[in-house]
């Protein structure tokens, strides 16, 4: 198993020494220090990329203003056929980026095929989006006449998470470049290989300096990003503790944010569900991408009527989730990103059973010897755990899923709502006024009716409450990167 997984990992990657990408041009790091990426299948080296720092960051903000005023000088008729071509370029491409996907992160080949659909989904919107940007006209005496464009703010900064690599670059850079802006992204420390081989793709089709990638730590290269004052606007998806941070450094230039965070998100199941269908969302909504989402659905609320029986059809159908090798099509669930994340999880875990909660399934990591090495923890399901314990308050980004029973339905809208997060929420029921009651009195950013994790362009999606703030993928995220500015003519 390892051995065909590390030909298929040689034969993906060419190229296992990356550089930042600068000004248009491949180049070192100003310092020495390296970052080591981890293929987490096997918990062995796959590259090695440069830990940008301050000088770097500098550099790249300094080409990104160059970068800037030649986007500046397109036309959007022109920005919009080359967003279109990079959405035609991927697309083109879909199975090797979704195969990097992949292999980097660990995600099962069917979902990172999903991730670059959306992704070429983001691109054509965006790329129509950016003729949609309109002013105003405002009603004003005789002799005034007042109107407001929408204008880019010149260089942004962004920083993304690895569980969905080239999806949240290009959640953030879509919208971005279509408003008119230049780039300094930093990836996540763990997965930059698919942003990497995306820029070698599409750097014939746009002007140096537009986009910029600075590899490196969140503390360094972020921080430094974050707090630069020639850099208007930061976009962050991240840990809410991280975003928490990132909101203070940006205080200190006064720059625009948004925050896409962490959640806990809840899924309701009402007493008029189809069992079947509400397991297939229950399992969709907490164990797609190895539970490694921000919207995941972790807090499973069952009504007492269909509680036992619904429990055990879960854990069932959580064990019959096929583990293994994310490049082989018959895997729907990889390991997880990293050593710590197993850890943390396996925290939670812990933290479950000692406030009386009972592992119905799972609660361990995979016994396999020939994935022995890789960052596997089997899907998890528990019960009986209390609601305002650590366990049920705090996101874990694991495949833990934690049952509680219902009766009341303000009780349960009660408890839904009773953590500090609101991202998302899914609601299983046939009934459409059961489903629209609940949907409304849900304190969340985005709710799915009888599915979940559907991501089309277009539908706006951010958090409520220490979810974050703003909306991405929608026709507002575009104007989220841009200012308005306010002219009035003396008309005599
Ligand atoms: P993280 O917050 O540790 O890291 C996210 C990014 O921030 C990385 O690129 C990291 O290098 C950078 N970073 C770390 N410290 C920084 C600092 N001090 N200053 C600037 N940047 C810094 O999160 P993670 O563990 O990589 O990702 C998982 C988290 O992301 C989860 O909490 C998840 O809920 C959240 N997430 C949210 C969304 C959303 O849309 N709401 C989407 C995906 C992930």
């Amino acid at each position: 198993v390892i051995e065909r997984h590390e030909q298929a990992a040689r034969e993906l990657i060419q190229d296992r020494k990356l550089q930042l990408y600068i000004g248009g041009e491949w180049v070192d790091s100003t310092g020495s220090e390296l970052l080591d990426i981890y293929d987490p299948t096997t918990g062995r080296k796959l590259a090695t990329a440069q830990a940008g720092n301050d000088a770097d960051i500098e550099r790249a903000v300094t080409a990104a203003w160059r970068g800037f005023e030649t986007w500046d000088d397109k036309s959007v008729a022109q920005r919009q056929v080359i967003l279109s071509e990079i959405a035609r370029r991927i697309e083109a491409r879909q199975e090797e980026f979704a195969r990097l996907d992949a292999l980097d992160n660990g995600k099962p080949l069917v979902e990172a095929r999903d991730d670059i659909d959306l992704v070429v989904d983001h691109f054509r919107y965006f790329a129509g989006a950016a003729r949609t940007l309109e002013g105003t006209t405002i009603p004003a005496e005789d002799d005034q006449h007042i109107e407001t464009v929408r204008e880019p703010y010149g260089v942004v900064g962004q920083i993304i998470p690895w569980n969905f690599p080239l999806l949240m670059a290009a959640w953030k850079l879509a919208p971005a470049l279509a408003a008119g802006n230049a780039v300094v992204l930093k990836p996540a420390e763990e997965t930059p290989l698919s942003l990497v081989e995306f820029i070698r793709e599409i750097d014939d089709l746009i002007p140096d300096g537009l986009l910029n990638i600075v590899t490196g730590y969140g503390p360094e290269a972020g921080t430094s990003l974050v707090e630069h004052p020639r850099v208007r606007k930061i976009a962050f998806t991240g840990s809410t503790e991280v975003g928490r941070g990132v909101m203070k450094g940006a205080a200190n230039t006064l720059k625009d944010i948004s925050l896409e965070l962490g959640g806990k998100s809840p899924l309701i199941i009402f007493p008029d569900a189809a069992l079947d269908r509400a397991v297939e969302v229950a399992i969709d909504a907490m164990f797609y991408n190895a539970g490694e989402c921000c919207c995941a659905g972790t807090r499973l609320f069952v009504h007492e009527s269909l509680c036992d029986e619904f429990t055990q059809k879960f854990a069932d159908a959580a064990d019959d989730i096929v583990l293994g090798d994310p490049l082989l099509e018959k895997t729907e669930m990889g390991p997880k990103i990293s050593p710590r994340q197993v850890q943390r999880t396996e925290r939670y875990i812990r933290l479950a059973e000692e406030v009386g909660g009972r592992i119905v399934t799972g609660g361990k990591q995979l016994e396999d010897g020939r994935l022995a090495g890789g960052y596997f923890v089997v899907p998890t399901v528990v019960e009986g755990t209390p609601h305002r314990t650590r366990v049920a308050q705090e996101e874990i980004f694991g495949p833990v899923e934690l049952v509680f029973e219902w009766s009341d339905y303000g009780n349960l809208i009660d408890r839904v709502n009773d953590v500090s997060f609101g991202l998302a929420a899914g609601i299983v029921s046939e009934n459409i006024s059961t489903t629209r009651r609940a949907a409304r009195d849900i304190e969340a950013g985005n709710i799915w009716v009888n599915q979940y994790n559907e991501f089309p362009a277009g539908q706006p999606f951010g958090g409520y409450k220490q979810s974050g703030i703003g909306r991405e993928i929608g026709k507002e995220t575009i104007k989220a990167y841009t200012q308005t500015k306010t002219l009035n003519f003396k008309v005599d």
